[in-house]
């Protein structure tokens, strides 16, 4: 082991764990039948058998908790983790917009098969198919279900349920609670959640870490945590694993995700030979706020669903410092609307972002620094009045003048894109099962749905979908296929790792350097924002590859972990996740430099068409690239992941 590496086992797994050769297990037969002739295949636990099996599941987000609710509800034992003080504050909360589903209640034309095809479309062609049109089928079947559950969806004046139009869709299919879709949603979830866990049926751990993925006889068999308040090191074994952790965007330090978000759960299990797809897959949101300085330690989403509204403008002339209503409609540059008539402000968020990007680097930018571009609700005032511009934003503007000091209705928003959402992740089937067996993923956690850029308001439909339609199906079937040998936390591979786990912590307490985690972290996300960021060459990830190792190793030399292991200490939490994003950092470059071309939120500069959009290369690029870890300081092994398109023909993606 370099000094570069963690302490943690550098190991990959057990040798009796067999590879998978990535067989993702889709169904064959028509796209529309598959997830129904998949249900009756799979295999049923007996409703009295179900109460014999115990499932772990880390993370109580939207899905997280919606899987959690539904097992315990068909009978399962359920033991659930998540690093907050209550479910509640996963954050899924912060989802603000909205959640797709092909309900068709307006009656514009959409179907199942058109959210499908929006989706892969959206995702530049690089999802697997019968994954995504199962997402559209069951889209559906979520908005029942929580209306049912209470949810307070908007409605329109005749009591029917509200929509709104999100980026990549000439349809209105987004359901919606104000600004504060997730927060409801999980609400929902959560209630659900909270039944089970008064009858019994789940055990909920909050404030509790897991830290690595215990493996038996190859298959996935329980976690390792550490209690956040007492600094306990704790086994937990179950029949089968499920993470819904969320997403990495924190990697880059600056993002529009909540501080806690991290990758150490999927991380960990990464090194334990859960294979990582599509690593540098990363979303960047068109509509935040814009950094104002280095004392910032995260971004501010104004929510998409003010495109639905907003027009997205910059003065036509470079260096232009008027303030905005001085500045004539002829003068300005509706850059969005002139290039992509048919989307115009609702173009994807990976086309909308790089087009701000271009105008600011033209220098057409407002506001300090000239990183930022106006989403103007001016015309939509005149048009609809402010109450009712205030009844479906009201929320948003007001948090944008907390922030900014300035008055949204009175001067358009100022914005610029920010890392939002990553679409890679732990590689899964078409069961949600990792390459580990009897390790199911969930939610953002997965790299299962979006491709290379998710269209908006279909993460709360992916992670609602996994939880609620998928995994409880899923899991029965892995579980009624039986082999599992009898084991409990006493088992050597529990106490190897809780070793490994209780090595890490002691060697975080004893490094005593002089830089601080967040310095350490900082810096990080600096590099991967210029060089893995918006827009990425060949240059300047290798100049990230150089300088990553490097990074980490002087993290493992210098880094201060102040006060003590056995107590509340956020700088060693915050260490451990630090850790794992350096890792996971030089993967992401890894995984941009050798995809050569340009899809979807990943943008090559090396391949552009003449207009300087994303150009894919099909012939070389169409599959997903999982990484395979090798032992730290090897280098990840590259499996490829065909994409093979059956109801879809490969096009090139255009909003013009
Ligand atoms: C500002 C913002 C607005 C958004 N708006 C929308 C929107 O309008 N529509 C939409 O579709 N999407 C939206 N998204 C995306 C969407 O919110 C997320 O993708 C989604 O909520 C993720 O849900 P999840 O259940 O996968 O993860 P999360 O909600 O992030 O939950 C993760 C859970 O895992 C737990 N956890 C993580 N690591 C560990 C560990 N090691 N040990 C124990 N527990 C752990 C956490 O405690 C938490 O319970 C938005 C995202 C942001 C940042």
């Amino acid at each position: 082991m370099t000094t570069t590496d963690s302490p943690l086992t550098s190991v990959r797994r057990p040798t009796e764990y067999v590879a998978s050769t990535l067989n993702a297990k889709a169904p064959v037969g028509p796209i529309e039948k598959k997830w129904e002739k998949h249900k009756f295949d799979m295999k049923l636990v007996n409703p009295a058998n179900k109460r014999k099996y115990t499932v772990i599941m880390v993370g109580t987000g939207l899905a997280g908790a919606a899987a959690a609710a539904t097992m315990a509800e068909l009978g399962y034992n359920v033991q659930a983790f998540c690093y907050q003080d209550s479910p509640r504050r996963a954050h899924s909360i912060a989802a603000q917009g909205g959640i797709n589903a092909a309900k068709n209640y307006q009656n514009d034309g959409d179907s199942v098969y058109r959210l499908f095809y929006d989706t892969i479309k959206g995702g530049d062609f690089r999802a697997r198919e019968a994954n995504v049109y199962r997402l559209a089928e069951v889209s559906v079947n979520i908005i029942d279900q929580c209306v049912a559950q209470g949810v307070p969806f908007a409605r329109e004046y005749a009591g029917y349920l509200d929509n709104r139009s999100f980026g990549g869709a000439q349809v209105s299919r987004t359901f919606y609670a104000r600004g504060q879709t997730g927060q409801q949603l999980l609400l929902g979830a959560y209630q659900a959640l909270s039944r089970q866990i008064g009858l019994g049926k789940v055990q909920m751990f909050p404030r509790t870490e897991m830290l690595d993925l215990v493996i038996i006889d190859g298959r996935a068999r329980g976690i390792v945590t550490r209690n956040m308040v007492t600094g306990k090191i704790e086994s937990h074994i179950a029949d089968a694993v499920v993470i819904a952790s969320g997403g990495y965007s924190n990697v880059f330090y600056l993002s529009t995700n909540a501080k806690g978000c991290n990758t150490t759960a999927i991380w960990r299990a990464h090194r334990r030979g859960a294979f990582f797809a599509n690593p540098c897959y990363t979303q960047i949101h068109p509509t935040c706020i814009p950094v104002s300085g280095d004392h910032q330690s995260k971004l501010t989403l104004m929510s998409e669903s003010l495109r639905n509204d907003g027009r997205v403008w910059v003065p036509k002339k470079a260096g232009d410092s008027r303030p905005p209503h001085q500045i004539p409609d002829s003068e300005r540059d509706y850059f969005l609307e002139r290039k992509y008539p048919s989307y115009g402000n609702l173009a994807p968020r990976d086309i909308s972002s790089r087009s701000a990007k271009q105008v600011c680097d033209e220098g057409r930018g407002v506001g300090p620094g000239g990183l930022g571009v106006y989403l103007d609700l001016g015309d939509a005032i005149k048009r609809l009045g402010a109450d009712t511009v205030k009844e479906r934003y009201g929320n948003l503007f007001d948090m944008y003048e907390r922030i900014t000091g300035e008055n949204p209705y009175e001067v358009p928003f100022r914005i610029y894109p920010a890392v939002h959402y990553t679409m890679g992740g732990l590689w899964v089937d078409y069961n949600l099962m990792s390459t580990i067996p009897g390790l199911f993923v969930a939610g953002e956690a997965n790299f299962s749905d979006h491709g290379a850029n998710r269209l908006g308001a279909s993460a709360l439909m992916q992670g609602l979908a996994d939880g609620y339609f998928v995994l409880p199906y899923t899991i029965g079937d892995y579980l009624a296929r039986g082999g599992l040998a009898k084991a409990d936390t006493t088992h050597p591979a529990f106490k190897e790792v809780e070793s490994e786990i209780a090595g890490q912590v002691n060697k975080f307490m004893s490094i005593n350097g002089k830089r601080t985690v967040d310095d350490f972290h900082r810096e990080l996300g600096k590099l991967m924002w210029a060089d893995c960021g918006m827009a990425r060459n060949d240059a300047g990830l290798r100049k990230a590859l150089q300088r990553i190792p490097e990074l980490r190793a002087e993290f493992w030399e210098n880094v201060r972990v102040p006060g003590s292991a056995d107590d509340l200490n956020q700088s060693l939490e915050k260490a451990g996740r630090v850790a794992d994003f350096m890792e996971l950092a030089e993967l992401m470059c890894r995984d941009a430099l050798h995809r050569t071309e340009s899809c979807g939120g990943h943008f090559r500069e090396e391949s552009q068409t003449p207009e300087g959009e994303a150009l894919r290369d099909d012939e070389n690029f169409a599959y997903v690239a999982a990484w395979e870890w090798n032992g730290a300081g090897q280098g990840q092994n590259l499996h490829r992941e065909a994409l093979n398109y059956e109801s879809v023909q490969l096009a090139t993606r255009s909003y013009k």
